[in-house]
């Protein structure tokens, strides 16, 4: 060895250049006792190396990696060495994870200890568990992740095939939490989040079953089930869970949810399949209106496709010029004068026959056809109005629903002027409906409907009592009426609790000076009830259907005799 006088002071040197070095190195009997340290290992074991001679090594050992740790131990003494990872712990009670090389002592050709090469690896086991945190939890809510989720229901789907049992796939999305966010601002949406994560675990116990997978979808899975009636019934229980409102500062809100549901049997399907039927079950019960489950039915491949028929359909029919609009008179309820019209679309489509909005509308908003239809509406209903006070009609208000889609346009106020500009209709003679939900975007919906209200434009909130309930705010915006949703009015004779809805919601917006029409009235007690609390003005088949143009021509054409005999 060079600059060493002999082989055997070089490996002394270097001896002693291990043993005074910063790892930790134990000397062990047969028996794992310990016979030597190379220095006091306080920041391992929290102990001076007085301390610890004589002492079995294994008293230090965390009970999880006692065997391993044994058997490799014993391997060692045999003749083959390793490297084994260990969990101690030390005198305070933290664990420390360490690396030990383990190595044959061995004295005349005989095996008679072993030495351990300790290295302190908990920093790097730290970070390794917080990247497998980061890569498989929610950082927010603490929740398993979509990754996690994926993989642990494969696992579940191999057992369930094993038990011969089922398993449901729950996928849960909170309705309209993005208006949350946009009217209590993102902390509260979080703070929302994290109460629906809350009772949601109360619900999915077991570690793995729950998963936020991303913004306010969470997953849940049911293991273990029996029947699909089973799991409908579990999922009343679960939508039960969100009657209770929740606490957003010290503000109570009601919040629900849709959720679809996918079961899984056997292996047919794998986990990431049954995930988006459940997602396809969800998306379903979101258009079903929302706050409902729905369990996945293979029809719905066929729905999907025929809704991409009819969004086909639709863009040639606006073409083609087969929609067209019914009118439905508005009474007064006290003169029984006609005081306003409601435009509705409809489709004549040239082999299915006149097809009402219902079968379209949700359509044509998914897929944006709703903006240029609705500006065709717009534009229709201002035209027709017009012609009809240049004939020489008394004038009154037409009135038009508006979308949600049509609701967050940027030009909207823009094109309402244009049209009333290029058909000549007086802006007063023009009303929209907005629903409840557009109000929930407080800053958007007041600019909105300041500016409506500058242009002239009138302003009613439709369906009103179905939707969000943001009556605080509506004292403060710029409208016209409400209208009660007919589901209220259908049995005002029959459910007094309707009827006490009714009666609150007229004394409630008289209060606060908006002219009240119910909606859906059929029967001449219903007009009475009305009347009794009085309602302004009604709209329903007590007084007409929706009519086509000619229709309400000859109707406007009998003038004062208009409000059926009463
Ligand atoms: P809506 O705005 O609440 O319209 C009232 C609906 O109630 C109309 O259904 C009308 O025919 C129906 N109706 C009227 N009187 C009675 C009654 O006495 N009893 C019952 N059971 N129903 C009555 P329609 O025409 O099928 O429209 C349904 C919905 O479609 C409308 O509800 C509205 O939300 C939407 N819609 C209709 N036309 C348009 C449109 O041009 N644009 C947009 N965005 N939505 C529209
Ligand atoms: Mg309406
Ligand atoms: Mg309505």
């Amino acid at each position: 060895m060079n600059g060493w006088p002999d082989e055997s002071s070089y490996q002394l040197e270097l001896l002693k250049s291990i043993y005074n070095s910063p790892v930790t190195i134990a000397v062990l009997d047969r028996h794992g006792v310990v016979l030597d340290f190379n220095h006091d290992p306080y920041e391992t074991f929290g102990c001076s190396k007085t301390d610890m001679l004589g002492r079995r090594f294994a008293e230090w050992l965390d009970e999880e990696s006692y065997h391993d740790a044994v058997q490799a131990f014993r391997r060692t003494l045999a003749g083959k060495p390793g490297t084994q990872s260990v969990r101690i712990v030390n005198k305070a009670g933290g664990h420390v994870d360490l690396n030990a090389n383990l190595a044959p002592l061995s004295n005349e050709g005989e095996i008679v200890g072993v030495v351990v090469f300790m290295q302190d690896i908990s920093e790097h086991k730290r970070s390794l568990n917080r990247i497998h945190y980061m890569a498989y939890y929610d950082d927010m809510t603490g929740l398993p992740n979509r990754r996690f989720f994926t993989s642990r229901l494969e696992e579940k789907l191999v057992e369930s095939y094993r038990d011969g049992t089922l398993l449901a796939v729950c996928y849960l999305d909170v309705d309209r939490f993005k208006l949350v966010n946009a009217s209590y601002g993102r902390d509260s949406g979080d703070m929302l989040l994290l109460q629906i994560a809350e009772r949601l675990t109360r619900f999915f116990p077991d570690p793995g079953s729950l998963a936020r997978m991303e913004g306010d979808e969470f997953a849940g899975l049911l293991t273990d089930v029996k029947s699909a009636e089973e799991v409908a019934s579990r999922m009343d229980e679960l939508m039960r869970l969100f009657e209770a409102p929740f606490e957003l500062g010290s503000v109570p809100l009601h919040v629900s949810v849709s959720i679809g549901v996918m079961i899984g049997q056997g292996l047919e399907e794998d986990g990431a399949t049954l995930l988006k039927k459940a997602d396809a079950a969800l998306y379903r019960a979101k258009e079903n209106g929302r706050n409902d489950y729905q369990l996945y039915t293979s029809d719905f491949e066929h729905q999907a496709l025929h809704k991409l028929t009819l969004q086909h359909e639709m863009m040639n029919a606006l073409q083609n010029g087969e929609f067209l609009l019914h009118y439905q008179p508005q009474y007064d309820l006290a003169t029984g004068r006609i005081v306003g019209l409601e435009a509705l679309v409809r489709w004549m489509h040239p082999e299915r026959g006149l097809v009402p909005p219902g079968e379209f509308i949700p359509a044509a908003e998914d897929s944006g056809i709703i903006v240029p239809l609705g500006d065709w509406v717009l534009q229709e209903a201002c035209r027709q109005n017009k012609e009809w006070q240049d004939a020489g009609m008394t004038p009154i208000p037409v009135s038009v629903n508006l979308s949600f889609r049509q609701f967050t346009q940027r030009n909207l106020i823009g094109k309402i002027a244009g049209v009333l500009r290029q058909t000549g209709l007086d802006p007063s003679y023009l009303k929209l409906e907005i629903t409840e939900s557009m109000t929930m975007d407080v800053e958007r919906a007041l600019s909105f409907l300041r500016e409506l209200r500058e242009l002239g434009v009138g302003i009613s909130i439709d369906d009103f009592g179905t939707g969000y309930s943001s009556f605080h705010y509506l004292s403060n915006f710029p409208i016209g009426s409400l209208k009660i949703d007919r589901s209220f009015v259908r049995d005002i004779d029959g459910n007094a609790n309707n009827a006490a809805i009714v009666a609150a919601i007229i004394a409630m917006a008289h209060n606060l000076q908006l002219q009240v029409i119910a909606e859906g009235v059929e029967t001449i007690e219903q007009v009475r009830f009305l009347q009794q609390h009085g309602c302004d003005e009604m709209q329903g088949y007590f007084g007409s259907p929706p009519l086509p143009g000619h229709g309400i021509v000859q109707l406007l054409d009998k003038d004062e005799s208009a409000w059926p005999a009463s």
